[in-house]
């Protein structure tokens, strides 16, 4: 089971995350949706600590991170167990497809190039990029980039998966790919966070939805409930703004 407890998180005097607690079954997939500048982006970035929250405790298994004494082996073993898909895709510009979802294989996870590579091609196969392995992010479609950010985090085979607006940043035409492949991890009951605002979508392949709105949890529950019967009046407000 993965676990957040009491997470917090300021930047100065501004207390983006506010005492967040959310737990996960294994195979759960949670879409996290809420106004802009509601801390939902740091949630998932305090998550692989990308961004260090302040106080809290989070759990992946046997695994527990405590924010007031995480240790740099913490940090570590926690961004070995958790994949983050970028809403910019993040791909390194100077490495190729295939190398870009090599990188984590080899860095944070210490296996050799030729077994990086293998899972890679593997990994390029199961994206629809398996005679692009060989292309710069520069030849690539913004789908095509995204399915390689996608593909990064896949074959770290993570026990979470944290997504991050995963197709707010491309055009519309290269939108539809990008759903097709997350859901299609989805399917495959891949633990999953992810941050979207493609209420639709999020309606079809979460499990649960969570509002946030100024730091915090306001409320969560199957899709049907938060779309159909919303019971607080933000929640129900913005889902008028964004339906
Ligand atoms: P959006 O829907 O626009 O992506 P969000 O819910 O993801 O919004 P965050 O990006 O998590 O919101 O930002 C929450 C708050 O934290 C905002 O007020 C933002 O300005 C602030 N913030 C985020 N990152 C930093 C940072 N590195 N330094 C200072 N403030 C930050
Ligand atoms: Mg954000």
């Amino acid at each position: 089971n993965i676990s957040i407890s009491g997470l917090t998180k300021r930047f100065g005097t501004n207390t983006v995350l506010n005492d967040i607690s959310l737990s996960l079954t294994p195979g759960e997939r949670v879409a996290i949706i809420g106004p802009s500048g509601t801390g939902k982006s740091t949630l998932l970035r305090c998550l692989n600590y990308l961004d260090r929250p302040d106080k809290g405790l989070i759990t992946l298994g046997d695994l527990s991170v405590d924010a007031e004494r995480a240790s740099r082996a913490d940090i570590l073993a926690l961004r070995r167990r958790t994949g983050f898909v970028f809403q910019n895709y993040a791909l390194f510009a100077n490495k190729t497809a295939r190398q870009n979802i090599m990188e984590g294989l080899t860095v944070v996870r210490d296996w050799s190039k030729d077994k990086a590579r293998a899972r890679a091609d593997e990994i390029l196969a199961r994206i629809g990029l398996a005679d692009r392995g060989d292309s710069y992010p520069s030849a690539l479609s913004g789908g095509q980039q995204q399915r390689v950010g996608i593909g990064r985090a896949m074959a770290l085979d993570a026990d979470l998966m944290l997504l991050d607006e995963p197709t707010s940043a491309l055009d519309p035409e290269w939108v539809g790919e990008v759903l097709d492949l997350i859901r299609r991890i989805a399917d495959g009951r891949q633990t999953m966070l992810i941050v979207t605002h493609e209420m639709q979508f999020a309606r079809e392949i979460a499990d649960r939805i969570v509002f946030m709105d100024g730091g915090r949890i306001v409320e969560q529950g199957p899709p049907e409930q938060i779309f159909g019967n919303a019971q607080d009046e933000r929640t129900r407000a913005f889902l008028r703004r964004v339906g």
